[in-house]
C-alpha cells in the first residue's frame, strides 16, 4: 500500500512535469506530451490539483492553454468565482474561489 502511494506520488509529478512543458513548448510536442500525461493520469486514477485540472476542458477534454485556448474571467458576482471558458467547444466551467486574504 505504501509503495503504491509512492508510485502515485511519482506519476503526478511526471504528469505535472508534461504539462509544465507542454504549456512551454511548441505544438507539436504538447500534444504528445498530454497524450502521455493523459494516460498516465487514467492508468494510476490520479487526482490532480486544480491549477493542473483547469487545463482541461471538462466538456471536450482537451488541452486548453489559459489565455490562448481558453479566456479566464473573474466572477463579479458576491462569490468568488472563476469563469475558464474554452475557446474550441465554448463551454464555460465556474471555479468557486477562497482567497487567502478573504473579506
Ligand atoms: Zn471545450
Amino acid at each position: 500500500m505504501k509503495k503504491n502511494n509512492k508510485t502515485k506520488q511519482l506519476a503526478l509529478q511526471r504528469v505535472c512535469d508534461l504539462l509544465d512543458n507542454a504549456l512551454h513548448t511548441p505544438d507539436y510536442f504538447t500534444i504528445e506530451h498530454i497524450d502521455t500525461a493523459k494516460k498516465i493520469i487514467t492508468k494510476y486514477r490520479l487526482k490532480m490539483p486544480f491549477e493542473y485540472k483547469m487545463l482541461f476542458c471538462k466538456n471536450c477534454k482537451r488541452f486548453i492553454v489559459p489565455g490562448k485556448d481558453s479566456r479566464i474571467r473573474i466572477g463579479k458576482s458576491r462569490v468568488k468565482a472563476l469563469r475558464i471558458t474554452c475557446k474550441i467547444c465554448g463551454h464555460t466551467y465556474r471555479k468557486i474561489i477562497k482567497t487567502k486574504y478573504g473579506v
